[in-house]
């Protein structure tokens, strides 16, 4: 199943339940608008590439279209479709006011220059600034995007409308209108719905051994601030491979180490060479990222890829809760396999909502020319992310389905709820 036909599995099924009407049914499955491009750009050699190149506007009935732009040579419409959809679901999670898009651009960004991607980036404006704008559509960074090409985005939009218009685009430096605490923003966004759950089932977080897979910037992150709260971190990896710890491991010194070498096995290992007597000492152990994912711990975030817990391990997870921090890190099959097994899994639209939610901050920022300290947005992001918690806990149990079917029946309920405000 792809990974759209699944989103309409997965609508159909909700339209049941929330007794949608066959119109209602049929707008939230066609995107408002599909734009596709070829942008022509020039390579550094003088050559000239046509790249395809994707915006999908799927719904703005609660707000302007908002989405990451995605540069990957896997990037296809079916994809970027599945996640617009799945953005307006998140938005209205965490009740926002934003509407669902993505963007994408079919290409390898390992294999461009800076400059190379500076001109993609710039092409990609090029070909959509008509349809975006801060009150129409506002992307924001995604896999294999960050700050930097933000920026370049905002000053191609500008120059081509000859507008200040900061808040078109969210996820830019701090100096271009960026707001202090994105960094951070997935990583305690994920943390505050840990912590709620954490309350809701009556855990103390030492019996909460957590392992994480991905060291970016929402995995590292989440490694750092739940340390500092007191969870035992037993296990991390980053693509270079994994390391275990049943007595915990300090994110500190495996930042540290991350940073100097580059791979997080470096702690223990030079390459394949491991120090045999300091593992031993230390009772840590070097695993692949696929042991990571079945190892012994209470508490697993998938921080890194998608389709990472399928039917061929999902039996084997020992975690008793999975958070998604990464975006789709659980196949259909691996999601039916962790329900029977009564794993609770905090689903992505819910767990990594942070992000958007300072990328609306952002945007409130830009439009009323405030600046927030990082204090300020973390005050006002932990009540989102607890009420939309509580608000996915209670609808699991009134409806008795799992907190992703929850999730995703509170997000089209409430977008249902605005179409129908709209149209009386
Ligand atoms: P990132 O690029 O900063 O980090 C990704 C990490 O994954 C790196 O440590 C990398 O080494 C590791 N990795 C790559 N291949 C791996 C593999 N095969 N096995 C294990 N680890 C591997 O990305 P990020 O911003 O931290 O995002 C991570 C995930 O979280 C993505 O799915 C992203 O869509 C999702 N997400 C991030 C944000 C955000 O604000 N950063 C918001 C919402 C969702």
């Amino acid at each position: 199943m792809s990974p759209f036909e699944n989103y309409l599995a997965r609508l159909t099924h909700a339209a049941g339940t929330l007794k949608l009407s066959k119109e209602e049914l049929e707008h939230l499955k066609t995107p408002d608008r599909i734009l596709e491009r070829h942008i022509e750009v020039k390579r550094d050699d003088g050559s000239v590439v046509a790249l395809p190149a994707y915006r999908v506007q799927f719904n703005n009935t609660r707000g302007p279209y908002k989405g990451g732009i995605r540069f990957h040579p896997a990037a296809d419409l079916d994809e970027v479709k599945a996640l617009a959809a799945l953005m307006a679901i998140k938005c209205a999670v965490v009740d926002i006011p934003m509407g669902g898009a993505k963007g994408g651009v079919a290409f390898n960004p390992k294999d461009y220059s800076k400059a190379e991607i500076e001109r993609v980036s710039q092409a990609f404006v090029r070909a959509f600034a008509e349809y975006l704008g801060a009150d129409k559509d506002i992307p924001a960074p995604d896999v294999y995007t960050n700050a930097e090409i933000m920026g370049w985005m905002l000053e191609e939009f500008q120059t081509i409308t000859g507008r200040t218009e900061p808040g078109m685009i969210t996820g830019k430096p701090i100096e271009l209108g960026g707001s202090l605490g994105r960094d951070t923003a997935t990583a305690w966004g994920a943390i505050y719905v840990l912590e709620a759950l954490r309350k809701a089932i009556g855990t103390p977080r030492r019996e909460l051994r957590v392992a994480i897979q991905g060291f970016g910037n929402a995995g590292a992150h989440a490694a750092e601030i739940l340390h500092a709260l007191g969870y035992p971190i037993v296990a991390l990896s980053d693509s270079k491979g994994g390391i275990y710890r049943a007595s915990g491991l300090n994110p500190e010194e495996v930042n540290r180490v991350k940073h100097e070498k580059d791979a997080i096995t470096e702690m223990y290992c030079q390459g394949t060479v491991c120090d045999l007597e300091k593992l031993e000492k230390e009772g840590a152990r070097i695993i692949t990222n696929a042991e990571l994912l079945t190892s012994d711990c209470d508490v697993l975030i998938p921080a890194a890829l998608d389709n990472q817990l399928t039917a061929k391990n999902a039996a084997d997870v020992k975690a008793k809760i999975v958070l998604e921090i990464a975006n789709g890190p659980t196949s259909p099959e691996g999601d039916r396999v962790l329900a029977e097994k009564k794993v609770i899994v905090i689903p992505d639209v819910l767990a990594n909502a942070g992000g958007v939610t300072v990328s609306y901050f952002e945007w409130l920022q830009n439009k009323s020319g405030e600046h927030w300290s990082e204090e300020e947005v973390m005050k006002k992001l932990q009540p989102i992310m607890v009420n939309a918690f509580e608000a996915v806990w209670h609808k699991a149990q009134e409806h008795h389905v799992t907190a992703r079917d929850a999730a995703f029946l509170l997000g089209v309920e409430r977008i249902v709820e605005a179409m129908r405000a709209k149209n009386s």
